[in-house]
């Protein structure tokens, strides 16, 4: 059975603008040269805070990214989030994106205040650059792992944080994802239909038996072979008076960014 697509706002408007210009998907052509199609040109600078920027000009748009980034496919994440401010939120005079805007993680009240503009333009991004239909076809089939997220992220060449998130959302195994910064827990979303509850630990500290943790307490990161950790479901989940934690059979994936000292864990059950 196939899981309807619930396309949101930005997700919409970058399927529409795909259509649009005919293209099944941006995989083999330059990001920038799409930018150029839709009326601005792209510049590579150094910036200060910052990762990226939109400054709409009277004639010209220019969409500065910072040169310093390290990842590829970060800068490829962050220009499709500027095109996506390019095509639905004119009108703004300049507008910049740092760490905090092009998360996916920030939690509720700061999307409230921060804007819906943030979201939609990530929302925008990620279809661009991983078109639903394509995603699913993508991963049909294959057992969920943390070499699979790799693969995924290989072949839409976006960052595994975003392809953490589409998975999320239309991946046949579920997952939960926890975002968290200096030990703590900053933002978790699951699936709706996901069969065990949350222990809420947003704004606390992260859990002492995560493999989160073990990043936060002794810098440790697994190297790739060994990046499935099995852990308890007590660990994150809710434990039941009737319930056995040894019954449980759960994982956890924890994708580090030590520059930014935050840990994605991506928690799954076997
Ligand atoms: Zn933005």
């Amino acid at each position: 059975m196939t899981k309807p697509i619930k396309y949101t706002k930005g997700a919409a408007f970058a399927r529409d603008l795909l259509l649009e210009t005919g293209f099944d998907s941006l995989l083999y052509y330059p990001l920038d040269l799409f930018a150029n199609g839709l009326g601005a040109t792209v510049i590579s600078k150094p910036l200060l805070n910052s990762d990226g920027r939109i400054i709409f000009g009277k004639k010209n748009t220019l969409i500065e990214i910072n040169s310093s980034i390290e990842f590829e496919r970060k800068k490829r994440f962050t220009l499709a989030h500027e095109i996506g401010h390019l095509v639905m939120h004119k009108g703004i005079d300049v507008h910049n994106d740092n760490e905090a805007t092009t998360s996916w993680f920030n939690n509720k009240e700061k999307q409230a205040q921060h804007s819906k503009v943030e979201s939609e333009a990530n929302q925008f991004a990620s279809e661009l650059l991983m078109p639903s239909l394509l995603f699913i076809r993508q991963q049909k089939g294959k057992k969920f792992s943390p070499q699979l997220l790799r693969n995924l992220s290989h072949y839409f060449k976006t960052s595994l944080t975003s392809v953490a998130f589409k998975y999320l959302e239309l991946g046949d195994h579920p997952i939960c994802l926890f975002h968290s910064y200096n030990g703590k827990v900053s933002y978790w979303k699951r699936p709706e239909e996901f069969p065990h509850f949350i222990v809420d630990r947003t704004k606390l500290t992260v859990p002492d038996d995560s493999v989160a943790m073990e990043f936060f307490e002794k810098n440790r990161i697994y190297p790739k072979e060994q990046s499935k950790q099995q852990i308890w479901k007590s660990t994150w989940f809710l434990v039941n008076d009737w319930e056995k934690d040894e019954d449980y059979n759960f994982h956890e994936f924890a994708i580090v960014t030590p520059n930014y000292n935050t840990v994605l864990s991506v928690v799954w059950e076997d």
